[in-house]
């Protein structure tokens, strides 16, 4: 069984929605694929290079949009990524996609964007590994969460989330770390005391619930 993995750096792995940024021309036919910006990486002319990617948008594997969102340790000044992540999720919510969002010291901008906004695109935070009152926060909107290595500890904060998260809102990746997905899953399973079965049935039907693009 290939577990589903929302959320990669490394290339060309079966059932993996691969984080394109720079290496769109390397992959494989029916490689799944993200697009986006990201906060670290928004040069002067962003718009130029979101225009090229935004070619690639309906292409029938480019899965969503991302990772786009914030981040205030590293990348351009916050007016600078908040524009670039205003034209990704209306790219996201145009084409009926989530945007998998990275978000660093920016759970208030995110809030702040989601009470704004009368219909936003889903937006899936990858990465998870928040307070539990910080994730309850975003549940009034359509937020859903994606877990990867944190959960291999089982005191981490993604792993206090993961075991009281609502079900229709679980992912899991594993970013750009070496672990294999199907040791995320395995973590997963024991947190929650179901088969790594039920979980891929489970991912796959957040997945189809929460986009225009389904999975089989
Ligand atoms: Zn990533």
């Amino acid at each position: 069984m290939k577990l589903f993995n929302i959320h990669t750096h490394r290339l060309n792995i079966p059932n993996s929605l691969f984080n394109a940024e720079r290496d769109i021309n390397s992959l494989s036919p029916n490689q799944y694929f993200s697009i986006g910006l990201h906060p670290w990486y928004l040069y002067d002319k962003w718009e130029e290079k979101w225009s090229e990617f935004r070619n690639y948008v309906t292409n029938q594997n480019c899965l969503a949009i991302g990772e786009a969102g914030f981040d205030r340790l590293r990348g351009p000044k916050l007016s600078i990524q908040k524009a670039a992540f205003e034209e990704q999720v209306n790219t996201a919510k145009i084409e009926g996609i989530p945007l998998i969002l990275h978000c660093v010291k920016g759970h208030d901008l995110l809030l702040e964007y989601l009470k704004n906004t009368s219909s936003h695109p889903q937006i899936i935070w990858h990465g998870w590994n928040l307070k539990t009152h910080l994730a309850e926060q975003l549940l009034p909107f359509a937020v859903s969460f994606s877990f990867g290595e944190k959960i291999l500890d089982s005191k981490s904060n993604a792993s206090q989330w993961l075991k009281n998260c609502p079900k229709d809102r679980i992912f899991f990746e594993t970013d750009n770390s070496e672990e294999e997905i199907d040791q995320i899953y395995q973590a997963a399973s024991l947190i929650l005391g179901l088969s790594v079965e039920d979980l891929q049935r489970q991912v796959i039907q957040n997945w189809n619930r929460i986009s225009s693009k389904k999975l089989k």
